[in-house]
């Protein structure tokens, strides 16, 4: 998905709608490939002389609970908030988060895929507390105490 950058930059108070998919099914991370397709919704605007980009993205999220192994299903919700340069050091301002265009078209891919990551878990879990399995007997203890949980609380 290409946001076409020529005009957005010469022309002040120009918009460009952004909207459509982008699909992150084969993206790696930690050895799992959790992510499926991100709905992204937005715009990018020259206001004054400064490119913003500004996008809403809904990401699904297939996998599963790191403890229990129980299938996980979700959607993550992200948000782009860039400034658009056209060489880096064009804007002097720090606290600004920007993104270096290069060439005549920004590709969006790597620019939702980093809000995506910034603000996802390292771990997903089907719930905070899940309690995972047993490493003995395999029993997912989020269903009840299995018989070698009781035996090592006897040892105690
Ligand atoms: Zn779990
Ligand atoms: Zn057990």
């Amino acid at each position: 998905m290409k946001l076409d950058t020529v005009e957005l930059f010469q022309n002040e108070g120009y918009t460009v709608p952004v909207n459509g998919e982008i699909d992150y099914s084969d993206v790696d991370y930690f050895g799992d490939r959790p992510f499926r397709t991100a709905r992204v919704a937005g715009k990018a605007e020259n206001r004054g002389g400064v490119v913003r980009l500004s996008l809403d993205v809904t990401i699904g999220v297939e996998t599963a609970c790191a403890r229990c192994l129980k299938p996980l299903r979700f959607e993550k919700e992200a948000k782009v908030r860039e400034t658009l340069v056209r060489r880096s050091g064009e804007t002097d301002d720090a606290s600004e988060s920007y993104t270096v265009v290069d060439g005549r078209s920004l590709d969006l891919y790597d620019v939702v895929l980093s809000a995506v990551l910034l603000d996802i878990d390292m771990v997903f879990l089907c719930r905070e507390d899940c309690r995972g399995l047993c490493p003995v007997c395999g029993a997912d203890l989020n269903e009840g105490m299995c018989d070698c949980g009781k035996t090592n609380q006897e040892d105690r």
